[in-house]
């Protein structure tokens, strides 16, 4: 018998095969070369003929070089944190894409001077919230409340309603965030009630401000108190408003969510919020309002550790200057055309699998309104699917529910319904 070691073929001569010519435009050479080491590892091992080598490294290859695949969320959570929160707009797509390359993000092409960096976004959420003298773009909603502590109370005392001490998710907690960007905090009221008397007995020339921290992801009921805006407005300290979501003025369809326009009305002297819950653009964080706080945010050292990207501000000029984003899009969808959408799916289908209609009830999810249930519409498959649809191309992501897997249409754009249809079809031939 001849030795296989003999006929395996050499690294460098499999990777100048012209089958492999593509995987090489797409990804980088290490990336190749480590698949086709180890396809001859096997070959050497007896487990994988010579002639299957090149086949084995293309279908062991990755489709791109960035491991992050695209998801149809069918989830039925509108703002999904672990599908990315928000899916920009194809304009804000577009956007971030022409940024990629060299771009004028802090140059003026007209004088051919340094400008201020990301003017235009900064023009555009201006121009979005006239009521704001001044606004800011951060890395995230975290980092707009760390650099509050930082800039503005600066080892002074916060204070802030013990109802209000909340944890965002992922183990995030508010107040340990600005103790550990250097501020004190001062509790006031308890869990469930807090009234203006007990801000205002707190307030001593050790307060820097007051903050009101909007409980984004949950609901207290029953006997219980918070101080509005207008009230807290009456007290002699800058009062700070983390609206969370990010809504900047509001939403007919969510009315208990704050947002930017009515809170700076009602007299906060800032707000801070993310980019990337309800106004559905990149993951940035907001901060609007007074001009000297601002400006005291903007010149603090720390604000340069938390600087936003050219991508992002590419987006987020894009989202708020240009078409509804998706998210948005989502919140106002028509629960009979949903209902609709899905009954055309299922009739599409329904050759290969058992597919049925369902009225079902989705939710708003990371970007706030616990307690709100938007009317919906689904497909209902066999559970047996999820798995092959979630591991397809794209990506299709529902939820089992009674042993069948759910694909609410609330967050998939319309535009994507034929490639569900294709995926499922797929999905249920396998
Ligand atoms: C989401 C949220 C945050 C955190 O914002 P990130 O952008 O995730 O850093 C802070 N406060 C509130 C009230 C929130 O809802």
């Amino acid at each position: 018998m001849q030795d296989p070691r003999r006929s395996v073929p050499r690294t460098d001569v499999v990777l100048d095969d012209p089958r492999l010519d593509l995987a090489l435009e797409r990804l980088s050479r290490a990336a190749v070369k480590a698949a086709v080491v180890a396809a001859l590892e096997r070959c050497r091992a007896g487990d994988l003929e010579p002639a299957a080598v090149v086949a084995a490294v293309l279908e062991s290859l990755p489709p791109g070089p960035a491991g992050l695949r695209a998801v149809i969320n069918a989830t039925g959570v509108i703002v999904h944190t672990n599908l990315g929160r928000a899916p920009l707009s194809k304009a804000a797509q577009e956007a971030v894409l022409t940024a990629a390359g060299s771009t004028d993000v802090e140059f003026d092409l007209e004088t051919g001077l340094r400008d201020r960096r990301g003017r235009g976004a900064l023009a555009a959420l201006a121009r979005a919230v006239p009521d704001a003298e001044d606004v800011l773009v951060v890395n995230n909603g975290a980092a707009a409340l760390s650099l509050v502590a930082s800039a503005l109370a600066d080892r002074r005392e916060i204070v802030v309603a013990r109802g209000e001490l909340v944890e965002i998710g992922d183990a995030f907690r508010i107040p340990d965030l600005l103790v550990a960007s250097g501020a004190v905090l001062r509790e006031v009221g308890t869990t469930n009630r807090v009234h203006l008397d007990d801000y205002a007995e707190a307030i001593t020339d050790a307060t820097a401000l007051v903050l009101k921290v909007h409980p984004s992801n949950f609901v207290v009921q029953g006997f219980t108190a918070s101080v509005p805006v207008e009230e807290l407005a009456k007290l002699p300290v800058p009062v700070v408003v983390d609206i969370g979501s990010g809504l900047l003025s509001p939403q007919p369809k969510l009315p208990r969510e704050p947002d930017a326009k009515s809170t700076l009305r009602a007299g906060a002297a800032l707000v801070t919020a993310s980019a990337d819950k309800l106004l559905g653009g990149p993951q940035a964080g907001l901060v609007l309002g007074r001009s000297d706080l601002v400006q005291r945010m903007r010149r603090h050292p720390v604000a340069r550790a938390m600087r936003v990207d050219k991508l992002r501000l590419a987006a987020l000029e894009a989202t708020l200057s240009g078409p509804t984003p998706p998210v948005v899009q989502a919140l106002q969808s028509d629960p009979e055309v949903l209902l609709f959408r899905a009954t055309a799916i299922c009739r599409e289908v329904a050759d290969v699998v058992t597919a049925e209609p369902l009225r079902t009830s989705a939710v708003v999810g990371g970007g706030g309104a616990p307690d709100v249930a938007l009317q919906s519409a689904a497909v209902a498959l066999p559970a047996a699917l999820a798995h092959p649809l979630r591991t397809g191309l794209p990506a299709v992501v529902g939820h089992v529910s009674d042993g069948r897997l759910i694909l609410d249409l609330i967050a998939v754009d319309p535009a994507r319904d034929a490639t569900l249809t294709s995926c499922v079809r797929r999905a249920a031939r396998v």
